[in-house]
């Protein structure tokens, strides 16, 4: 029965730091394909239900697979960028299991012959870099959808859309390498971004494209063994993720300390409780009877395809931050935010390609883009100020031809308007007109009025300069150009 949050007392501290956590993870991704993986259907979400269905994948008498070659290209794409060793020869292999949302009365998937095994990806946590194994990557069909809520009679009828039936899909299976819940979160978000950046999926978490079951025991430090598993499903969101981890870890010191055993099952995170929940013992677990598909051969991947799929991948995440960290002499921490998706790092490469100096873009990109485009709830594609835009705006900025203030007030307008920086600048009257004379009148006006200031920078402290300059500006309310003050100062004061 459904175990409630208040039953996991709280542990004390120093009785959790007895135990270290093992955590490893299954993800599904849905693959980008257009169609599905063993018949022309689409795959469109949202569509109406049993829309995209047809005999073959309603799993009717007579039909035979054929197998989706994007769908294999897609799940190779995965595999090379996950660094794993995609192999030459694959097979399918049904899963058989009795339910509803399986037509067939089986599921076909790969089972002791993947399509790649052996990889890694690093994960950085805390500042401290970690490699995550990947035990395999396999390519499966999608089930059906059960719908068990929202229809007139959901009460006592469960509903089924089979549209999402025979969607491909890629199982990623990680090592059991991670040790605390912010591992297991660092990992699916490295997982997702890599995802994402060579276009394997669109990692929807709330249409179903990426799904997250979490694989955690808990063993003594130091031991060798480890405790027993419980998988843990239904972890829709990041946040569950780490919520229901969190739940288990202490769920399962707490049965150890009070001298029980952990029984091997599979649960579910309830999170309306917050809390997981027993689904099905070990002793029940299915036995899935798998076969090798007699319907579909095995899958043959030669050197030369597989060389064709490594050299389409774009540049990944890792390489993309130690390119921007070398080549545009960006800090790690303005490297990982502008590399964070695709788009924001091509957004942030075109305005240095534009002529932009790049440390000055990176910081206007992470301060006044990113918080316009939060603050409207656009995305980087949709931003009304282009690469170019913003770029002619910084060459103003840095040329002195406009202040830095004043920058801020015309990014603003070009964000609202789309009109362009030098359209804002003429029309609001903005560009340093105060001229040359002026600055020196009033750089003349403010040394005569600080002779104590004007000894002590003559005696060698060049530290009063800055003063100096600021009371020009102040002059000049901020409209003078700062390197001509800079260089008139330096002028009447040497
Ligand atoms: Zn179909």
């Amino acid at each position: 029965m459904a175990k409630s949050s208040s039953e996991v007392a709280a542990i004390a501290p120093d009785v959790l730091a007895k135990y270290e956590t093992v955590i490893g993870l299954e993800v599904h991704v849905q693959l980008l394909t257009n169609s599905k993986i063993f018949c022309g259907c689409s795959t469109r979400f949202g569509d109406p239900p049993n829309t995209n269905v047809c005999p073959v994948c309603l799993g009717l008498p007579g039909t035979l697979p054929v197998l989706n070659k994007r769908a294999v290209e897609l799940a190779m794409r995965a595999s090379l960028a996950l660094n794993c060793m995609v192999h030459e020869r694959s097979r399918f292999a049904r899963k058989n299991y009795f339910y509803p949302d399986l037509p067939k009365g089986y599921q076909i998937t790969q089972y002791e012959l993947p399509l790649a095994t052996n990889g890694w990806i690093e994960i950085d946590h805390d500042g401290a870099k970690k490699r995550i194994g990947i035990t395999r990557l396999h390519l499966e069909e999608d089930a059906a959808k059960n719908l068990h809520e929202g229809f007139s009679e959901s009460a006592t009828k469960a509903y089924i859309d089979y549209n999402r039936c025979g969607t491909p899909l890629s199982e990623i299976v990680s090592e059991p390498d991670m040790r605390t819940p912010e591992e297991a979160y660092a990992y699916l978000t490295t997982l997702r971004q890599t995802m994402l950046y060579t276009g394997v999926s669109d990692c929807n978490m709330e249409e179903g494209s990426l799904r997250c079951d979490a694989n955690v025991s808990v063993r003594l430090r130091g031991a060798k063994e480890f405790g027993t598993k419980v998988e843990v499903k239904n972890l829709n969101s990041f946040r569950y993720l780490q919520k229901a981890l969190e739940y288990e870890i202490e769920r399962h010191i707490g049965v150890l300390e009070s001298g029980g055993r952990i029984s091997q099952e599979t649960r579910l995170w309830n999170q309306s409780e917050s809390c997981t929940v027993s689904m099905r013992s070990k002793e029940k677990a299915h036995d899935y009877r798998y076969f090798p598909e007699p319907d579909l051969l095995p899958i043959h991947v030669s050197n030369s395809w597989r060389e064709e799929v490594l050299r389409s991948l774009p540049e990944l995440p890792e390489a993309k931050r130690a390119r921007f960290i070398a080549a545009h002499g960006l800090t790690p921490y303005d490297a990982g935010v502008l590399t964070t998706t695709q788009p924001l790092a091509d957004y942030f490469e075109s305005v240095v390609k534009s002529g932009a100096p790049a440390k000055t873009a990176a910081n206007w990109i992470q301060t006044e883009l990113l918080r316009r485009l939060n603050d409207s709830g656009k995305e980087i594609e949709a931003s009304p100020v282009s690469p170019a835009a913003l770029a002619e705006l910084l060459k103003l900025v840095e040329s002195g031809q406009i202040t830095a203030a004043s920058g801020k007030k015309v990014f603003a307008a070009m964000f609202d308007t789309g009109r362009s920086p030098a359209d804002i600048v003429a029309a609001e009257g903005l560009s340093s007109q105060v001229d040359e004379s002026a600055i020196e009148q009033a750089a003349r006006d403010v040394i005569a009025k600080n002779p104590d200031n004007v000894a002590k920078f003559k005696s060698g402290n060049e530290g009063v300069f800055k003063f100096f300059v600021g009371q020009v500006m102040r002059a000049t309310r901020g409209q003078a150009n700062p390197q001509a003050v800079n260089d008139i100062l330096r002028k009447l004061l040497s």
